[in-house]
């Protein structure tokens, strides 16, 4: 299959020419056809959500695990009505609060969903996203796109149509290259189906901003605890994800400490041939000793650090780095997102290096050995 490749809107406004690529984009959809698109979050894979032929093909398209449900795309309040069988009150202050934005509710299903769209399960993801391409094509498509993130199964989510295209060339109908996406992370996922509502998925949208709203809320345990031995109610939550092709581990600890360490490790890949890739903050940057040395914004800015996370992991797979360490981020807020991606592409490969109470690091060399060696059954390492 041919992919065409469309540009919209890149100087603002919708041009004539633009609303022609809309439309044409949405035919394809109408007719059973795949069409990438740009979101605020991430680049998503579109096709017909009442179309059970159309969610086929977006597995297809992915290689996605079809017990792994997909997202309902709306581009007005009201049309939720069609795809939910109950609308808890919980669920329209949450709209009020957030949409259009970068959440996602979970909701039992109507019988409009087909089974294909929603993994087998009775409830459905519904999200209203701001970007205005997206809502565009959400609109002249017939009000119901479900949009999974456009990368093949595994890898890191696109937040640019260069990125899409390295993935689904070929595979789909038409990429809308809108530019580079704004928030860079993946929706937050929140389920009311349970009381109190519980977050399945971290995302721009935090904890602490849905507690404004609600009166309490939850947090998937295996989103805090990784390591818990349950298993995750979103089930996309269960893969691994985001992954780069090299092997990435993430090292926490006091930041000399963690300079020394990752710069010790890079020389002792180096030794066995391996090139070698870092992720590190712009204040501290210029002192690692990498063959590659990506920047991933400053520590400061956790918007930022948000954003850039995916295309460092894919430019780390362009130039081909095959052991790759990162620095490690406080899980708070946004941080929770940001950690809880990072940890997923590292397969939970985590080095935290102890540190005494004036912050210096104990036994550094010795703890390095250990971690090694627990690294390889993916284990999060205490
Ligand atoms: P993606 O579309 O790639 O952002 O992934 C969608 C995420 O939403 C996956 O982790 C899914 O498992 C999750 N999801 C979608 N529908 C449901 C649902 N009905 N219940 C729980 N999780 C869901
Ligand atoms: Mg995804």
């Amino acid at each position: 299959m041919e992919t065409k490749l469309v540009q919209i809107g890149k100087g603002g406004a919708f041009t004539c020419e633009d609303e022609a690529y809309l439309r044409e984009a949405a035919e394809i959809i109408k007719k059973g056809g795949l069409v990438a698109f740009p979101t605020e979050t991430v680049y998503g894979l579109g096709g017909d959500a009442l179309n059970p032929d159309s969610s086929r093909k977006i597995y297809a398209a992915k290689g996605r695990p079809s017990d792994n449900p997909l997202i309902v795309h709306i581009c007005r309040f009201e049309d939720i009505r069609r795809i939910v069988s109950r609308l808890p009150e919980s669920a329209v202050r949450i709209a009020d609060a957030f949409w259009p934005g970068p959440l996602t509710m979970i909701l039992p299903k109507s019988r409009a969903v087909p089974r294909e769209t929603t993994g087998g399960l009775d409830t459905v993801a519904v999200r209203f996203p701001s970007h205005p391409v997206a809502r565009k094509l959400i609109e002249y498509s017939g009000g119901y796109i479900a949009a999974p993130s456009a990368n093949a199964s595994g890898r890191p989510s696109p937040t640019l149509a260069r990125y899409v295209a390295e993935d689904m060339d070929g595979r789909i109908d038409m990429i809308i290259d809108g530019g580079e996406v704004g928030i860079g992370l993946e929706s937050t996922i929140i389920d009311l189906t349970v009381e109190p509502p519980r977050i399945l998925r971290p995302g721009y949208v935090t904890r602490e901003m849905l507690d404004g709203i609600l009166e309490k809320t939850d947090i998937d345990v295996t989103i805090i605890k990784p390591d818990s031995g349950q298993a995750p109610k979103a089930p996309g939550m269960k893969y691994r994800h985001y992954a780069p092709r090299g092997r990435l581990v993430i090292v926490e600890g006091p930041p000399e400490q963690v300079i020394a360490y990752i710069n010790r490790q890079v020389e002792e890949d180096r030794g066995k041939g391996e090139k070698t890739g870092v992720i590190g903050t712009t204040e501290v940057l210029e002192q690692y000793q990498a063959d590659v040395v990506k920047c991933i914004g400053n520590r400061e800015a956790e918007e930022d650090i948000a954003r850039n996370l995916f295309s460092v992991l894919r430019e780390l797979d362009e130039e081909k780095v095959e052991s790759i360490y990162s620095e490690s981020f406080p899980s708070k807020g946004l941080g929770q997102a940001i950690m809880n991606r990072l940890l997923k592409a590292a397969g939970h490969r985590i080095v935290r290096l102890p540190a005494d109470e004036n912050g210096t690091c104990i036994n550094a060399r010795e703890s390095s050995k250990t971690n090694h060696h627990n690294e390889s059954d993916g284990r999060t390492i205490k």
